[in-house]
């Protein structure tokens, strides 16, 4: 039996063309050097770009950081603005990288607890029940990795205004999915909002939007001071990202219109294949998400019922050992994401192999 891969944060599909072009050109022109610490300056150019073309925020190149993925731009934030002891806010169900960060930095996790009941909303109030003299940073991610939940332009306002009485705790938006997208929603970037006590940071990626997690492109924008600091962690670790590397990455940005949206309408096609099948599961819950490429179900009602009782499949960890084991389909359990009973399913995976997984998952369900 083939194995089905529903688990990877990767979506399967291939580098864009011009990005490799680029890449093989650079390298034919020996662009096999150190090259500037903080970055290829035309790819920090168009970063900056793009955001003001997607989200009509005025950012300086100067303040854009190119980082060897997300998670060296992350690492390097946590790095610079916090010390082992510090509290950080951080909402439940959350990407474990984040998690897993922290404690290399000894950095205290707060978690926000939020339910798909409400929609995964996180309410300032929320927010500042949870706010302590030692924390110094409330991060999250939008769209939400595993909810797929966007968070949006009212809410996020609502946190600013509330944490703008707090000047010692900053402000870190992970945009990873943020061109991943459905039924024309869109979100709104942190960098669309003044920052008047210049806390706010953002991290995006080359990963995720553009199928490139081997080539680890990411960055960092933030305020001046604390790109600083940035560029010197960055320096002093791995003196910057591969040149021919970065060619790529400007290729990439340049040609976005090419194969952007064709990948969109196929990863909607899976996501609604997905939803459709989901909706006829009676034990099975989920909030469709609109944005990135998975989806979170509830299987707390399923894993009550008494044939997976008696199967000893009490939580989702067992579960998801078991259709790996036995059905040969790898998921998430959310006991990795703080949010036991749920599994996290990845759609961004060929068509045929989506099919093959709901096949199986039907007969073995229905067995029960
Ligand atoms: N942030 C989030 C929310 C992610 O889901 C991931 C990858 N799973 C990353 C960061 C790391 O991305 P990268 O491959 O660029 O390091």
């Amino acid at each position: 039996m083939k194995n089905l891969d529903l688990s990877s944060g990767a979506a399967h599909f291939l580098s864009p063309r011009a990005a490799v072009e680029n890449t093989i050109a650079a390298l034919q022109k020996n662009e096999t050097f150190y090259g500037e610490i903080a970055g290829l300056p035309a790819l920090r150019e168009a970063v900056a770009k793009r955001y003001e073309t997607d989200y009509q925020a005025i950012i300086s190149p100067e303040h854009v950081l190119i980082t060897a993925g997300t998670k060296h731009a992350l690492f390097t934030l946590f790095s610079v603005v916090l010390q082992p002891g510090d509290e950080v806010i951080l909402p439940a169900p959350t990407w474990f990288g984040f998690t897993e960060l922290f404690k290399l930095l000894h950095v205290k996790v707060i978690l926000l607890e939020t339910v798909p009941e409400e929609n995964y909303a996180i309410t300032p109030e929320k927010l500042e029940g949870l706010i302590t003299e030692k924390t110094k940073l409330f991060i999250y991610s939008n769209p939400g990795n595993p909810t797929g939940r966007i968070y949006t332009k009212p809410e996020i306002e609502s946190w600013l205004n509330m944490l703008e009485t707090y000047p010692q705790v900053k402000i870190l938006s992970d945009e990873i999915y943020d061109l991943i997208v459905y039924d024309q929603h869109k979100i709104t970037s942190l960098k669309q909002f003044p920052d008047p006590q210049q806390k706010h940071m953002l991290v995006n990626g080359f990963s995720k939007n553009f199928g490139m997690s081997g080539w680890r492109i990411g960055y960092i924008i933030a305020p001046e001071e604390i790109l600083k600091k940035c560029v010197h962690f960055q320096q002093t670790t791995i003196s910057g990202v591969n040149p021919f590397i970065q060619e790529g990455g400007v290729a990439t940005l340049e040609s976005l219109p090419e194969f952007l949206p064709e990948r969109i309408e196929a990863l909607q096609k899976n996501r609604k294949l997905l939803c459709n099948w989901l909706d006829k599961q009676p034990e099975i819950s989920y909030t469709k998400p609109d944005a990135a490429y998975y989806i979170f179900a509830d299987l707390n009602k399923l894993l009550q019922t008494e044939k997976l009782r008696q199967k000893g499949l009490t939580t989702s960890a067992k579960f998801c050992q078991f259709m790996q084991d036995e059905l040969k389909i790898l998921m998430q359990p959310g006991e990795k994401f703080n949010a036991p009973g749920f599994v996290r399913i990845t759609f961004a995976v060929p068509e045929n192999d989506l099919l093959e997984t709901l096949q199986r998952l039907s007969v073995f369900l229905e067995q029960q």
